[in-house]
This record gives C-alpha cells, structure tokens and sequence, in this order.
C-alpha cells in the first residue's frame, strides 16, 4: 500500500514526497487509519520501525483539518520523550512532515537554560516535544499549560520507567484534559509498563510490530 491510500492531507503526502518516502512501514499502514479516527493507541515498537512518523503523520493532520489558534503558554498536542536526544529527533522529523502546514513544533528539554525556552512558548506552539523534569519545570513557573492538549503521546514508556519519571509523569497525567486523544508506546510491554499505559490511554487499538 501507499501513503496516498491512507487518507492523509495533500500538504503532509508532499512532505512525505520531498523525503522520497512512498510506503509506509508496517506500523505506519496499521496505526494511521486508526489514528485519523481519533482511537487511542497502544503501539509496541522499537525506534527504527517508523514509530515517530506512525504516531506525527495522523496527528499533523487532525490539528490540520481542525484549526485553532495556538494557545498562549500552551500546546495542542504533547509528545513526552524520555531523553533530549530522542525528543530532538522527534521535533526535527515533525519538523519535516508539518513543512507544508502552518503548525509550529518547539521542543524543550533540560540541561539548557530554562529562560529561553519559557519565552519562546509564551506565544504557544501546536506541538510541544518535551522531557518530562523540564515539561514540569515549565508547568511551575507558570510558562506553560496543558489545558489545550488535544494528543498526548508517550514514546519510550519502558525508558521513562527505568530512568525514574513514573511520579513525574503521573504528575503530567493529572493535568491533561480528560477528552483527549493518547497514544502509548513502548518497546516491551511488560505487566508494569501495561499498568501505567492503563492510566493514560483508553480502549486503545494495540499495534504491535
Ligand atoms: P523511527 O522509528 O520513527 O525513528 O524512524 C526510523 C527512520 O526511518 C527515520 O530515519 C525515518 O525518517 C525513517 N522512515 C520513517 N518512515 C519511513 C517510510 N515510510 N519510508 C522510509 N523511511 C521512513
């Protein structure tokens, strides 16, 4: 199958054009369609599977199609990462799939000056990638809210487990609205990491690849 056949908005297929990408990965061709609808997502997978572009493209084209304007000090959809390194490379590849769209993707993380990145988000932006400790950070200075999260994502739950965010994130967790679209993903879905994607997502589709 092809991008063309999922249904995603011309400006995201020629995004996905400019990248020389035409089929989509087996997670992409299941997760897409259900994502378009608005079911939440639990997606075991590994990085390298095309996870980011499964989880973005349905996502870039939700907030596409309903236009609002970005809310001040706040995001309409949230991806939670669990290093800067990875939350770097998400928000440079959403970067790529939103070129032809008018959405902006900020991307904060700790271990830079806090400063710099509150102003950037005064005037909001329609998707934040963060790590968990700085998303907080942001939340107690009051240079963010997360009452306009549409789309939650959570990558890498298996690392933020093991790098101790499961009280930071739950801390997230209390302040997403409840009417919400959530996806989940891991690498290995052991009985722990199922418990606490239980708490985020609900009746979710289940990818597994
Ligand atoms: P990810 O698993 O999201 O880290 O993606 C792994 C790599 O595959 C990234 O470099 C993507 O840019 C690339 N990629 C994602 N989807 C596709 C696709 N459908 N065709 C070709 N490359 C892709």
């Amino acid at each position: 199958s092809y991008f063309t056949d999922l249904g995603l908005a011309e400006p995201i297929l020629r995004a996905l054009g400019a990248k020389g990408y035409a089929d989509p990965t087996p997670i992409q061709r299941q997760a897409i369609p259900a994502l378009l609808e608005g079911r939440d997502l639990l997606g075991i997978a590994q990085t390298g599977t095309g996870k980011t572009a499964a989880f973005a493209l349905p996502s870039l084209h939700r907030l596409s199609e309903d236009i609002k304007p970005r809310p001040n000090a706040g995001c309409r959809m949230l991806v939670l990462s669990p290093t800067r390194e990875l939350a770097a490379q998400i928000a440079e590849n959403m970067r790529g799939y939103a070129k032809f769209l008018n959405l902006t993707v900020q991307c904060v993380f700790g271990g830079v000056p806090v400063g710099k990145q509150a102003r950037a988000l005064e005037r909001g932006t329609d998707v934040l990638v963060a790590t968990p400790g700085r998303l907080l950070d942001l939340i107690d200075q009051r240079a963010l809210t997360l009452r306009h999260v549409e789309i939650f994502v959570l990558d890498e739950a298996d690392q933020m487990m093991d790098l101790g965010f499961i009280v930071p994130l739950k801390r997230v967790a209390a302040l997403l609205p409840k009417k919400r679209q959530s996806l989940f993903f891991s690498a290995t879905m052991p009985q722990a990491i199922a418990d606490l994607g239980r708490q985020f997502i609900n009746d979710p589709v289940r990818v597994e690849v």
